[in-house]
C-alpha cells in the first residue's frame, strides 16, 4: 500500500526515497493541497536526487512544497529539510529541535562521533534552515492550510523533541511507533543515544493510541492499517528490550561486547518474532542494533542514578 485517503478524502501517498539504493527504508509522506504541497519527512540529504525524481514523477517540483513537517531532526528523517527550505518551504518541528535546524553543528558532531567515515555516504549533506522559515508547534497545534489540517502529538521516548503528525484517521509516526518492514508484523525500538526513554515513550504510544487512527504511516517503512496489533507488538519490543539491558548491560566486558550481543541477541528476537531474515538487512541499515545497543547502554547507567 504505497497510498490511501483519509476519512475527509485527504490523498496521502508514500514516496520512498531509496535509501542506499534500497527500496523500502526511508518514506517521505506527501499530502498535495490546492496551492502545492505538504510533505511529512525530508529524509537525509543523501537521499535529494531521489526526492527530486519523485516529486518530479507526481508532476511536482522541489519548489511546490510549501510545508515540510519533521517528527523530529535525526538525520534520515530531517536531513534535506535546510534543501527544503533553500526552495520556499517553511519547516515545522519541535521547539527543542529547532535551535539544531538553525544551526546544525552539534548535531553534525554528534553524528561524526557515531558514523565517523561514513557521515557523507549515509547522510550526504545537511544544510541549515533559517529561522525566519521555521515555526515550532507544541502538542495539538493545528498545521492548516486548503481544509487540511494536521495536528501535532507530542511524542518522547525515541528522542526528546519527537512529534508525531494525526491527520483525520492517519498518524504519522516518526520513530515513535518503531521501525518495521513492509509486509512483516514484527516492530523494533529504535534506541539511538542520548534520548533513549521507555517510560515516556510508553506514554506516547498511550497518547497516539488515544487518537484512535485507523492506520499508522511509519517513516521507516509504508502505511499499515493495524494500529493496535502493531502498537501491542511495539510494546512488547519495549519490553523486551529493556529487559535485555537490565540483564545484560551490566555483564558485558566493554561496549563492543556489548554491541556485538546486543546485535545477535536483537536478531534472534526478532526472527523468534516472526522476522523474514531477508528484512533482517534493512533494519540492521535503518537502525543498527551496534547504536541502538550505545543508547540501551546510556538509559541502563541513568536508571543506576
Ligand atoms: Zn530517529
Amino acid at each position: 500500500m504505497d497510498s490511501l485517503r483519509s476519512r475527509t478524502g485527504v490523498s496521502v501517498e508514500a514516496i520512498d526515497l531509496h535509501f542506499q539504493g534500497k527500496p523500502g527504508r526511508i518514506a517521505s509522506f506527501l499530502i498535495r493541497h490546492q496551492g502545492g504541497a505538504m510533505l511529512i519527512e525530508s529524509g537525509p540529504g543523501s537521499t535529494i536526487g531521489g526526492l527530486e525524481l519523485e516529486l518530479r514523477r507526481r508532476g511536482l517540483a522541489p519548489g511546490d512544497i510549501t510545508h515540510l513537517l519533521l517528527t523530529h531532526i535525526h538525520l534520515d528523517h530531517a536531513g534535506a529539510a535546510g534543501w527544503l527550505a533553500r526552495q520556499g518551504a517553511r519547516v515545522y518541528v519541535h521547539p527543542r529541535g529547532a535551535p539544531h535546524l538553525i544551526d546544525p553543528s552539534r548535531l553534525l558532531e554528534s553524528a561524526a562521533r557515531i558514523y565517523g567515515d561514513d557521515m557523507d555516504r549515509l547522510w550526504g549533506e545537511c544544510l541549515p534552515v533559517p529561522e525566519e522559515q521555521i515555526t515550532t508547534l507544541e502538542d495539538g497545534d493545528e498545521v492548516a492550510v486548503g481544509g487540511i489540517g494536521v495536528v501535532a502529538l507530542d511524542t518522547p521516548g525515541h528522542a526528546e523533541h519527537h512529534l508525531a503528525f494525526q491527520l483525520d484517521d492517519i498518524c504519522f509516526t516518526g520513530d515513535v511507533a518503531g521501525v518495521r518492514m513492509p509486509h512483516s508484523g514484527v516492530v523494533v525500538p529504535p534506541a539511538p543515544p542520548p534520548e533513549f526513554a521507555p517510560e515516556r515513550w510508553r506514554r506516547s504510544l498511550a497518547h497516539i493510541a488515544a487518537q484512535q487512527p485507523e492506520y499508522l504511516a511509519l517513516t521507516h517503512f509504508g502505511l499499515f492499517l493495524d494500529p493496535a496489533e502493531h502498537l501491542a507488538a511495539l510494546r512488547r519490543g519495549l519490553r523486551a528490550v529493556c529487559h535485555w539491558a537490565d540483564e545484560n548491560v551490566p555483564r558485558a566486558a566493554d561496549v563492543t561486547d556489548l554491541q556485538a550481543r546486543y546485535t545477535d541477541w536483537l536478531e534472534a528476537w526478532a526472527l523468534e518474532q516472526g522476522l523474514d531474515a531477508a528484512d533482517w538487512p534493512g533494519h540492521q541499515a535503518i537502525n543498527p542494533a551496534w547504536m541502538s545497543a550505545l543508547g540501551l547502554r546510556r538509559y541502563w547507567k541513568q536508571k543506576q542514578g
